[in-house]
């Protein structure tokens, strides 16, 4: 006879984990026993084990409110393979099928259930759930109840008949989002008052942060791609036609490369969003309409290669990557472009006066992030109110910035913006500075100007276009150079400017650094392993690939990069060994420890010394 299992006996066997993480375990004890909680945890955190080891300890079955049937579907998948009995309710069942989940759930079949919230709400699945023994109700994505956020679903308000019908079975709320107000909302309107609230750090230590200025920025991205090669990522751009041909030209550069944006057929976008969960290594290039609800965990590197809208749309976009806690990298590529086209999205729009100075202050909030010299994780984490120490793992950590006295060259800047009448784009601007006699500079008679040519030096050193883009660049995002979008990008002087230009601050600036992020790294999946463990690495992929495609389930639910890993390191000989490989829990050694343990004796040993010829 088996004892009632623990928590942690379940977290070893079923799961395959040796510890829990952060507030894991109180969350589960909490709700096991009967209380509600409400779960703030970052992405990648691992709320799921929240409310499914708790499902499993208690009498009855786990009902999951989700928002998105894509996401029942390969959660599910990734349950079952554990040996876990879970199953969906939603629209994409036919008639027949959800009546046999039904008649599951009452006759107690069934461990954990997922259901969308509006099919939850009928008066004939709560009639069911009157009939049913439920062991907790989970409701997952909780921020949608807030009507201020983003994800807001109407539905979502309906959820708290849930408290009003059934007081006494636990309820458990998770999201990632992290505001104070959207807490209270959540509180409110799913009338969980009672519930103790348990809220992680939202550090993501795994990633890595780097941010660089534009110079050729395709390729920069194809420089920083070189070492990603064959793992998954995204890459974000502003506009469509611009997703539509950086995904061609990717693709013709061999990297498996597909695009994605609202203005794809349906059809497409099905097959390549499918195609990047269950394929590895496919690089999704897209707008930000792709990304909610992928919760893919092996998601290498997150790329902007134009500006997000603010640190929250940065912070959620980034965040998509590493979800499996190995290592992985956000980076941006960034211009005085990007912010000239923001500034006049915000202006064009039809939001209210109100709406369009919020717009520009979140602007203003990322520029802060992306100008800053010290490290990027502190004002990211600052920003969500969170206090921390320099981070070690962002761009600025590892290479600080160098800082130059930048004041003689910005009131250059100011001097030049002021003679050449204020209507002028930054490119003609440097021209002038420089003292290029183009075409434009002469049809002007801007050589006749006494700044002609006062900047063809930089302290002491020649002068030269890229170093001046980023002079101007720092200026305008401190407010001392407005970019006038409505004329082509043409530069103004600030109010701000005045201290700047009489030369009564001290200006610092930034080295514009060319090669920011360059080191050459090891593939992420790899890193640490001795060269012939690497091949075993490949083998298991190998095996992982066709087992994912003979299950038609993405290869991430077969196993995790890190347990492969964990596996060509170790090279267990037998199940007994595998066995105790984090990540192989009793279901998926039952089904997959021979094939496994049989790829590791087939592969051959890590060679120690050269073979004889
Ligand atoms: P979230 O829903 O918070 O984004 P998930 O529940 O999807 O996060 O978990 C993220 C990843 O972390 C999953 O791959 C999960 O298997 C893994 N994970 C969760 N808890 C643990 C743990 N205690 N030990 C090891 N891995 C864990
Ligand atoms: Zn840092």
């Amino acid at each position: 006879m088996n004892a009632t299992p623990t928590a942690l006996s379940l977290l070893n066997r079923v799961f395959g984990y040796p510890a829990f993480r952060g507030h894991q375990e109180a969350v589960i004890d909490r709700v096991t026993q009967g209380g509600d909680a409400l779960v703030l945890m970052p992405t990648g955190g691992g709320k799921s084990l929240c409310y499914q080891i708790p499902a499993l300890l208690r009498d009855g079955c786990g009902v999951v409110v989700s928002p998105l049937i894509a996401l029942m579907q390969d959660q599910v998948a990734a349950l079952n393979e554990l040996g876990i009995a879970a199953t969906f309710l939603n629209s994409s069942l036919t008639g027949p099928e959800a009546y046999r989940v039904e008649q599951d759930f009452l006759a107690g079949r069934l461990q954990l259930l997922y259901v969308a919230p509006e099919r939850l709400l009928t008066p004939r699945f709560l009639e069911l759930l009157e009939r049913a023994r439920v062991a907790l109700f989970a409701i997952d994505e909780a921020h949608c109840v807030s009507q201020w956020g983003h994800d807001f679903r109407p539905e979502y308000l309906g959820l708290s008949a849930l408290h009003e019908r059934f007081p006494d079975i636990p309820r458990i709320a998770l999201t990632a989002t992290a505001d104070a107000q959207t807490r209270r909302e959540i509180r409110e309107r799913l009338q969980l008052e009672a519930a103790q609230e348990f809220v992680s750090s939202f550090d993501r230590p795994n990633i890595r942060y780097t941010i660089v200025e534009k110079a050729d920025a395709r390729r920069q991205l194809l420089r920083f791609l070189q070492d990603h090669a064959g793992e998954a990522g995204i890459v974000y751009c502003g506009t469509r036609k611009k997703v539509d041909d950086l995904a061609a030209s990717l693709a013709a550069e061999g990297h498996a490369a597909l695009p994605y944006h609202a203005g794809l057929p349906q059809e497409d976008r099905r097959r390549h969003q499918e195609r990047f969960l269950r394929e590895d290594g496919i690089v999704m290039v897209a707008t930000i309409a792709f990304g909610m609800g992928i919760d893919k965990p092996d998601v290498r590197f997150v790329a902007h290669l134009d500006l997000p809208r603010s640190i929250e749309g940065y912070y959620q976009e980034t965040g998509r990557a590493g979800r499996d806690g190995e290592a992985a990298e956000a980076w941006m590529a960034w211009g005085l472009q990007d912010v000239a086209a923001q500034r006049r999205f915000i202006e064009e729009s039809e939001a209210g006066e109100q709406h369009k100075r919020v717009g520009h202050a979140k602007l203003d909030a990322l520029l802060g992030l992306v100008e800053a010299a010290s490290c990027r994780r502190v004002a990211l984490l600052g920003y969500f109110g969170e206090a921390s120490g320099p981070c070690g793992n962002c761009d600025n950590c590892i290479e600080p910035p160098t800082l130059w006295d930048g004041t003689e060259a910005a009131r250059k800047a100011l001097s030049a913006v002021f003679r050449t009448g204020q209507r002028f784009g930054a490119g003609h601007v440097i021209d002038v500075l420089l003292g290029k006699p183009t075409e434009k500079v002469t049809q002007w008679g801007h050589d006749q100007l006494a700044v002609f040519g006062i900047g063809a030096e930089l302290e002491g050193r020649p002068g030269d276009d890229k170093r001046w883009r980023s002079v101007i660049r720092q200026m305008a995002v401190r407010g001392w150079l407005a970019v006038d979008h409505d004329a082509y990008g043409a530069l103004r002087l600030t109010e701000a400017a005045r201290p700047v230009l009489r030369g009564e601050v001290q200006v610092m600036l930034r080295e514009q650094a060319a090669r920011r992020g360059k080191e050459k790294r090891a593939r992420r999946a790899v890193e640490g392993l001795a060269q012939g463990d690497e091949a075993l690495f490949d083998r298991l992929r190998n095996w992982r690939r066709q087992t994912a495609l003979v299950h038609n389930v993405p290869a991430y639910v077969i196993l995790h990069d890190a347990t492969l890993r964990n596996i060509a390191g170790a090279r267990p000989a037998t199940l007994a060994e595998l066995g105790e490989i984090a990540g192989i829990g009793a279901t998926k050694l039952e089904r997959y420890g021979a094939e496994i343990v049989a790829v590791v004796t087939e592969c051959p040993p890590r060679l120690e010394s050269k073979p004889p010829l």
